[in-house]
């Protein structure tokens, strides 16, 4: 085959990978959100048929011989079927290396310790979970070594297939930067004599009039309503069938209101981003953000260097109450900046402010790291967790549910996913920083002029899709790497000046 047919062939062939994608994201936000109970079996057999047919166009031996072909001339290649080689190779190796048993039964295994998880965290019985834990951690191993092409750590391989690029000497670094920088403010935070009141935040709203509230705040932010849709899941989420059809859900809480308007925020940011691609890619397997460290810094921009900050408070107050109920006529947009911007140590990751997200991460991380390094035996796991919440956060967890049973990441054999939401704060504080240095951030956000934001963050990031890996993405806007000089000015900053800490 030359190497024009074997484009076309091999862009044809992607193709129909996307559409499939775009079916089955349709397929599963159905399911999420609005069909009957009684049709999961009916589900679940229509979603596995689709998948298997997914598994074969991206594993199969057309897509064996399209990269065979594109193969010896891959430098050569223009920059779109460069990026969808890029992604394409990856995916390959990392099905098919793997004996089709092995995955198979690594599949088996963890669906059948996500359900134990459930009723261990339930009963607290971590006991009754940790033989699980241990044959995931042992069968995560096995895999790396079938697909091993170097003699990096196996850790290495897991955080690679989480965010593109990344190793433990990188993650190192960085949380050893949010380590020193972090521990002490939040100790400077529980220490201050300034304290938070939360509960004025917290007079009962209306579902119907949080619902208005949800439409308004995303369209003012930037969300288009034309080319999207906002519905109630139980857990929020961002699903995109294509870059005209990109959908995003909330739940909503009476007495918790700004709960619901920081989740319409943040998945308006992995939305913005979807609705951003460039004309060039929308059609192509590129269209997708990069990474889920890249989405996640488009979510945290909105949800926090956006929504959190002074200035998007007083553009937003006066008309946020024409909304809200009477309780709320006298609160100003101070009250509402300092309100949203409580911190304090807790336990639960998911409810975790913006200061200490980033300690739950690197504890989980950190435990991570041991696991694949060390000989650690599993029913040690429930007092490391404890200890390093008690050095980090100075809290000790009462019981298991609310220490190590709480998320669902290892059962489902997710090891290397969780730094990659630290990062997303990270990356949005650094690209704050480069944007403050042709736009007066501050100023356009105080006047509710977002466009000129997003067009920034469109011209940068959305409109590239994957065509880049997050490494050269970022590269690319100022000619550096992740650095965590960048959030943790941004957070000495903001937490220092809110609660009064060396002041
Ligand atoms: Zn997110």
């Amino acid at each position: 085959m030359n190497l024009e047919a074997a484009i076309k062939d091999f862009h044809a062939h992607a193709e129909k990978v996307k559409m499939y994608n775009s079916a089955m994201a349709v397929m599963y936000f159905d399911a999420a959100t609005v069909a009957p109970k009684g049709g999961i079996a009916d589900r679940a057999k229509r979603s596995g048929f689709f998948a298997a047919q997914l598994f074969d166009l991206i594993t199969g031996d057309k897509m064996k011989e399209l990269l065979a072909a594109l193969s010896p001339h891959e430098g050569r290649l223009d920059p779109i079927t460069a990026g969808m080689y890029r992604m394409a190779k990856k995916n390959y190796d990392k099905h098919v290396k793997v004996p089709a048993a092995k995955f198979r039964a690594f599949r088996e295994l963890v669906t059948k310790a996500q359900n134990v998880w459930e009723d261990a965290r339930k009963d607290d019985d971590f006991a009754a979970f940790a033989p699980y834990l241990k044959d995931i951690i042992a069968a995560s191993k096995e895999m790396v070594e079938y697909r091993r092409i170097d003699d990096a750590p196996a850790y290495d391989y897991l955080l690679d297939d989480y965010e593109e690029g990344m190793t433990m000497q990188i993650y190192d670094e960085y949380f050893g930067k949010v380590r020193d920088a972090i521990v002490p403010l939040l100790k400077g935070v529980v220490e201050s004599t300034k304290k938070i009141d939360k509960s004025i935040v917290q007079k009962p709203v209306s579902i119907e009039a949080q619902r208005k509230i949800a439409h308004y705040i995303a369209g003012m932010i930037g969300y288009d309503h034309n080319r999207g849709y906002i519905c109630e899941s139980v857990h929020p989420f961002c699903n995109s069938s294509s870059r005209d059809d990109v959908r995003i859900t909330t739940r909503y809480n009476e007495n918790d209101f700004l709960s619901s308007l920081f989740t319409i925020l943040h998945e308006c940011g992995h939305a913005i981003y979807e609705q951003s691609t460039g004309d060039d890619i929308a059609q192509t397997m590129l269209s997708r953000g990069v990474s889920m460290g890249i989405h996640e810094s488009q979510s945290r921009f909105y949800e926090n260097v956006i929504g959190r900050s002074r200035g998007f408070w007083e553009f937003v107050t006066d008309e946020l109450k024409t909304y809200l109920p009477d309780a709320y006529k006298d609160m100003t947009a101070e009250q509402f900046y300092e309100a949203a911007n409580y911190a304090a140590p807790s336990l639960i990751r998911v409810e975790a402010d913006e200061l200490t997200y980033s300690l739950h991460i690197m504890i989980r991380y950190e435990i991570e790291r041991m696991i694949f390094t060390q000989d650690i035996d599993v029913m040690d796991l429930p007092a490391i967790w404890n200890k390093k919440y008690e050095e980090y956060l100075g809290i000790t967890p009462p019981n298991n549910r609310l220490g190590v049973l709480q998320d669902v990441h290892w059962s489902g054999g997710m090891f290397g996913y969780f730094p990659t939401y630290s990062l997303g704060s990270a990356y949005a504080a650094q690209f704050l920083a480069y944007m403050k240095r042709g736009l007066d951030f501050d100023g356009l956000v105080k006047k509710g002029e977002f466009a000129a934001i997003t067009a920034w963050l469109t011209d940068k990031i959305h409109r590239h899709g994957s065509i880049y890996t997050p490494h050269d993405l970022v590269d690319k806007i100022a000619g550096e790497q992740l650095n965590a000089d960048y959030y943790v000015s941004y957070l000495q900053e903001k937490f220092g000046g809110l609660y009064r800490i060396g002041m």
